[in-house]
């Protein structure tokens, strides 16, 4: 059967080389924890799924830097056509964490007149031996920033979906209250695909039928 999804968000997922980003995204998408053996090469966009509400579902379009994070090379059409965004630090890597501020600087002057909605991800939770960030420390930063915090494992699939579906939701809503609109020309959201019946949800505008198949 055909999947439909109210609409298609694209989300980035940024942050120093090595943090897991790669690992995070394929445990998503593929449910399994993948070693990625050449960061440069392959498919550098998954997608999924997922169910916000019973019956409410949202296709997510996730990009991967492909490695070109190592270079700070990562374009301004990556940052642009995004809505949402997951920046990683790896909790055992202080520098990781220094390095979130930068990285949202970059994305936040790539990205105007749009803006992209981020969740704060504190990857490989599963070491917790070899933390090196307090998680008190990560929620301070993430309030600062206006942002949620999460800290996951690919490893051991710890808050993965957990990640990805509060993040979801929190566009959602901003879609729903108009603060984030479809527009011509971006990828950031688009309408999904619904069937060509009459829709017994009231939150389904006329827009929303609209099918882009
Ligand atoms: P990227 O450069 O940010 O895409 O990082 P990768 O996804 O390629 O992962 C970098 C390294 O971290 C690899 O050796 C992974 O096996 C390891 N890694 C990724 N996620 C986890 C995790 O959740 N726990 C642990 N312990 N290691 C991880
Ligand atoms: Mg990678």
């Amino acid at each position: 059967m055909e999947a439909i999804w109210l609409y298609q968000f694209r989300l980035i997922v940024i942050g120093d080389s090595t943090v897991g980003k790669s690992c995070l995204i394929r445990r998503f998408t593929e449910g399994r924890f993948a070693q990625v053996s050449d960061p440069t090469v392959g498919v550098d966009f998954f997608s999924r799924l997922v169910e916000i509400e019973p019956g409410k579902r949202i296709k997510l379009q996730i990009w991967d830097t492909a490695g070109q994070e190592r270079f700070r090379s990562i374009t301004r059409a990556y940052y642009r056509n995004s809505v949402g965004g997951l920046l990683l630090f790896d909790i055992t890597n202080r520098r990781s964490f220094q390095n979130v501020h930068d990285w949202l600087e970059e994305a936040r002057s790539h990205v105007q007149p749009h803006s992209i909605v981020f969740l704060l991800v504190g990857h490989k939770c599963d070491l917790e031996p070899q933390r090196q960030v307090s998680r008190q420390e990560a929620e301070k930063l993430a309030s600062a920033y206006g942002m949620r915090y999460v800290e996951t494992s690919a490893r051991d699939a710890i808050n993965v979906e957990h990640a990805f579906t509060e993040l979801t939701r929190d566009i959602f809503q901003l879609v729903r209250s108009g603060d984030i609109t479809i527009q011509e020309g971006w990828e950031g959201v688009k309408s999904g695909f619904v069937p060509n019946v009459v829709h017994s949800s009231e939150e389904v505008t006329k827009s929303d039928r609209r099918c882009l198949c």
